[in-house]
Parts: structure tokens; sequence; C-alpha cells
């Protein structure tokens, strides 16, 4: 499956004047598409690696996958957060998102502030995010520097390996890769089922 560059929910110019046309038509046409084929590049690299048993370059594609899936997630996301000023796009919010705004941040002013800051002093390029932890319900603000770091924005774990030294050094020593060759002898696969079940239902 792969992915694809889906048009704009608005006219190139529906945002003029916050933000220009001719702006607009880089970004999206230009720069997530970048991402998009990159995406499916980096997918398809690492289908073949999987074909041929060879994972010799595995680190690069997992780098690429990690910045254009992120490039790509985190621009999809961006295009469908905003809406022509006075057409669905400005004001305030309300209802349920504004209580917890309120109610996480203090009010929707120290919110705004706090956004606004945090946006303004990522080093180099980069992102503010206003994020919900699903398992606790819980917002917060981060920004990511670049965007990607390895990970892609929006993807939920559902099965994870420390591999940081107290993981395994006592047993293992230098030796990771036995302490991952072990590791999947103690997975619960029932319990990764049921999160992947509960994200396919939402
Ligand atoms: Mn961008």
């Amino acid at each position: 499956m792969t992915h694809e560059l889906r048009p704009l929910p608005y006219d190139y110019n529906a945002l003029e004047p916050h933000i220009d046309e001719a702006t607009m038509r880089l970004h999206h046409d230009t720069h997530h598409k970048a991402y998009v084929d990159g995406l499916n590049n980096a997918e398809a690299k690492l289908k073949d690696a999987r074909d041929k048993a060879d994972f010799a370059l595995v680190k690069h594609w997992e780098r690429e996958l990690a910045f254009h899936g992120s490039g790509h997630f985190l621009h999809h996301l961006f295009w469908e957060v905003m809406a022509p000023s006075g057409k669905g796009g400005g004001g305030k919010p309300t209802g349920e998102l504004l209580k917890q705004i309120e109610s996480h941040f203090g009010s929707y002013d120290n919110f705004t502030k706090q956004f606004s800051a945090a946006a303004a002093a990522v080093e180099g390029s980069g992102w503010a995010l206003l994020v919900v932890q699903p398992s606790k319900k819980h917002l917060e603000i981060l920004t990511a520097e670049k965007h990607q770091n390895l990970t892609q924005w929006g993807a939920v774990p559902i099965l994870v390996l420390d591999v940081w030294e107290h993981a395994y050094y006592l047993k293992y020593q230098n030796k990771r890769g036995d302490y991952i060759r072990a590791w999947w002898n103690v997975v619960n696969w029932r319990e990764v089922s049921r999160r992947l079940e509960a994200e396919f239902k939402k």
C-alpha cells in the first residue's frame, strides 16, 4: 500500500492574506510531495531488504522511513488543522476542547502563550505540537527539532524493545544481538494483538 499526496482541503489562496498562495503551492506540491515519495521509496527499499534477507542498509532506510514518514503525517495534519480565516479558521476553541485546554494549561491565554513561545524557541527547523497522551487523556505542548529523530509522529507503539544498556548489560554485556534474539522468547503476542485491535477500532 503506497502513500499518496491528497489535495489541500481548500484552495491554495484560501488562507490569504495570512499564508500566501505561492508558499502554499510550493509547500504542498513540492515539499510535502517529496515526503510522500521518500516514504514510499523507503518502504519499498525495506520490502526489498526483507525479500532478500539483506539488512546491510537497514539503518539508512529506517532513518529515511522516520524522516519522510514524519514529514508526510505532520504535513497532512497541518493542512487539516487550518481553514480560511472567518470560515472555520481563527476564533477560539469551544466545548470539551476549551475545557481540557483550561484544565491542563490554566487558561486559553496561557495555552497560546506557551505554544507560541515553544514554537518560537525551536532551534532550526521543526514543529510545535499540541498532543494528547491517549492512555492518560492528558494534554501537553511538545516541540520537535527537525521532525523525525527516528520516529514517525502519529504512530502509536504496540510492541517495544528496550535496547538501552541497562536493559541487558549485566547478562549480555556488549552482545546486544544475543539479548535481542533471546527477547523474542518472551514477547506477549496476546497483548500486542489487543493493542493493535484497539487502534484499528478507533
Ligand atoms: Mn513544511
